[in-house]
C-alpha cells in the first residue's frame, strides 16, 4: 500500500500525458483558523470534484481541501476511457456473486456513464467529452465462444451490444481478431479538463476550496474532527475521502492493491487513419491493452501493467521499454496508424480483486464516506460514488450499495 504521509502526486505518475494543462486554477487559500462545515471533501482530483459539485448543487455547505494542485494526481495520468463494461466480465462477476447481483452491478455502471455524459452535457463542461461505442476484443483464453456466452449473459441482464464474429469485425472495423462485442453507451474525455471544470462548477455553487493536508480523523463524537498539517482543525458533519490511491490509515482493505501501468499517445493521425467511429477498444484478458483516440486525432494506447513494480523510480525507468512494447502491439492491431509516441507516461494504478470500487462508510466511522474508484473504470466509479454518498448523507442508503462496500465479502488479492 502507498504511504499516505510520503507519497505525493509526483510519485503517482511519471512522464507526460497529453491533457490540457492550460485551465486557470481556482484560488486556494490556506486554512488560517479552525472552522466548521457540513461536508468536507478531502482530495480534489476527479473523484473529489465530482462529489463536491454534486453535493454543492444539492445545497450542502461543502468545503474541499487538497494538499497539492487539483487534478494533477492520478487524474492527469488517466486515459479516461469512460466505459461501463467492468474489468471483470459479467461472466466472471456472475461466477463470484451470482447472476442477479452481477447484472445489477453492471446496470449501475451503465447508468453511471450515462449520468456522467448527461452531467457534462447539461452543465456545458468543456472537456472534449464524446459518447463512444466500445469494442471488446477476443484475446488470450477468451475466444469467440466465451465472447458469445458473455454477450448472451449481457442480453439477459438487459445490457446493450452486439456480437461480431471474425468476418463481421473485419468488415465493420477492419480489425483482425477472432471476435468482439460492440456496445453503445461509453464515452471519452480529457480527464484533467473534466476534473477542473467540475471543481470550478462546485466553487460556482459556493463550495469553498482550500490548500490543506488532512493528517488525522477523529469521528468519536457527533461530527468528524479533521486535523490539518498546520494543526488547525475542520469539524464536519460528514467527510468524503477522495484521496485517490493514497488512503489514510483509518481505512484498511485487503481487496485492493496498487500496480504500475504505462501509456503512450501518438502524434495526430492523418485523416482516415483511425478505425471506425473512434470506438474505445480493449481486450478480453486479465492484463489487457486498450486504445482510444483524442479530439486531436491522436491514438492513445495503454496497458503492460506490472504487479511487481510499485516504486515510482523503477516504474518510470521502464517507460522507454514499455512504450516500445505498446507501439509494437499498436502496429500489429492497427497497421494503418502511425505507431510513434509523442507522449509517454506511467502511473500507479489501483485494482481490486473483483474489479469493483470501494464506496461507502468507512467501517467504524459512519460519517466518513470513502470514494475510491479503483480499476479501469475509476472515473465511472467516481461518478457512482458521488451519487451514492449524496444519497447516504440524505439517509437514503439502498440495499445495492452493499455490493461496493469496503467490507464486502470478496475474493482477497494475493
Ligand atoms: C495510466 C492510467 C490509466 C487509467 N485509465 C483509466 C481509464 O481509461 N478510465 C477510467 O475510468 N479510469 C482510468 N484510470 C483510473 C483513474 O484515472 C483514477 O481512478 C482516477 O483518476 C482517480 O482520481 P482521484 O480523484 O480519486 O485521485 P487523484 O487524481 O490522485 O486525486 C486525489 C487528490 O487527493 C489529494 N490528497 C491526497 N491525500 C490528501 C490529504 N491527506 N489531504 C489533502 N489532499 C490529499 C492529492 O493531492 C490529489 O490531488 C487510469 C489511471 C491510470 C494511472
Amino acid at each position: 500500500m502507498l504511504d499516505p504521509d510520503s507519497v505525493r502526486q509526483n510519485d503517482l505518475r511519471g512522464g507526460t500525458s497529453p491533457w490540457n494543462q492550460k485551465r486557470r486554477q481556482p484560488v486556494r487559500p490556506q486554512v488560517a483558523e479552525s472552522f466548521r462545515c457540513e461536508v468536507l471533501v478531502v482530495g480534489a482530483g476527479i473523484t473529489g470534484s465530482l462529489a463536491a459539485e454534486h453535493l454543492a448543487c444539492l445545497g450542502h455547505e461543502v468545503c474541499v481541501i487538497d494538499r497539492q494542485r487539483p487534478g494533477l494526481g492520478s487524474t492527469t495520468a488517466s486515459t479516461a476511457m469512460l466505459l461501463w463494461e467492468i474489468d471483470r466480465s459479467l461472466t466472471d462477476l456472475t461466477g463470484m456473486y451470482g447472476f442477479e447481483r452481477a447484472a445489477s452491478i453492471y446496470r449501475h455502471s451503465e447508468a453511471a456513464v450515462s449520468g456522467l455524459i448527461e452531467l457534462v452535457t447539461t452543465r456545458g463542461l468543456a472537456c472534449g467529452m464524446r459518447p463512444q461505442h466500445s469494442l471488446y476484443l477476443a484475446a488470450g483464453e477468451s475466444g469467440p465462444r466465451e465472447l458469445l456466452a458473455e454477450h448472451e449473459l449481457r442480453i439477459r441482464a438487459g445490457l446493450p451490444g452486439d456480437f461480431l464474429d471474425h468476418q463481421g469485425l473485419l468488415r465493420e472495423f477492419e480489425i483482425h481478431r477472432e471476435a468482439a462485442l460492440v456496445s453503445p453507451g461509453s464515452a471519452d474525455a480529457d480527464p484533467l479538463l473534466l476534473s477542473q471544470a467540475l471543481l470550478a462548477e462546485a466553487v460556482r455553487q459556493k463550495a469553498r476550496l482550500f490548500d490543506a493536508e488532512a493528517v488525522g480523523y477523529d469521528s468519536s463524537g457527533d461530527a468528524v474532527i479533521v486535523v490539518l498539517d498546520n494543526n488547525q482543525v475542520i469539524e464536519a458533519k460528514h467527510v468524503v475521502l477522495a484521496t485517490g490511491y493514497v488512503m489514510p490509515d483509518i481505512l484498511t482493505s485487503d481487496l485492493h492493491k496498487v500496480v504500475s501501468s504505462w501509456a503512450i499517445a501518438t502524434p495526430p493521425q492523418e485523416q482516415g487513419a483511425l478505425w471506425r467511429d473512434s470506438a474505445l477498444i480493449w481486450e478480453a484478458s486479465d492484463s489487457y491493452s486498450y486504445l482510444r483516440t483524442t479530439v486531436e486525432n491522436r491514438i492513445i494506447m495503454g496497458g503492460e501493467d506490472d504487479d511487481n513494480i510499485v516504486e515510482s523510480e523503477a516504474r518510470d525507468r521502464l517507460m522507454p521499454a514499455k512504450a516500445k512494447t505498446i507501439l509494437g502491439k499498436l502496429k500489429a492491431l492497427w497497421p494503418k496508424g502511425e505507431a510513434m509516441a509523442e507522449y509517454i507516461w506511467s502511473g500507479a494504478f489501483g485494482t481490486t480483486s473483483d474489479g469493483l470500487p470501494l464506496i461507502g462508510a468507512v467501517p467504524g466511522h459512519p460519517r466518513i464516506h470513502a470514494a475510491y474508484g479503483y480499476g479501469g473504470n475509476g472515473i465511472t466509479y467516481s461518478y457512482l460514488a458521488s451519487r451514492m454518498i449524496a444519497a447516504s448523507i440524505a439517509g437514503n442508503n439502498q440495499p445495492w450499495f452493499d455490493d461496493f462496500a469496503i467490507d464486502r465479502d470478496a475474493p482477497k488479492t494475493d
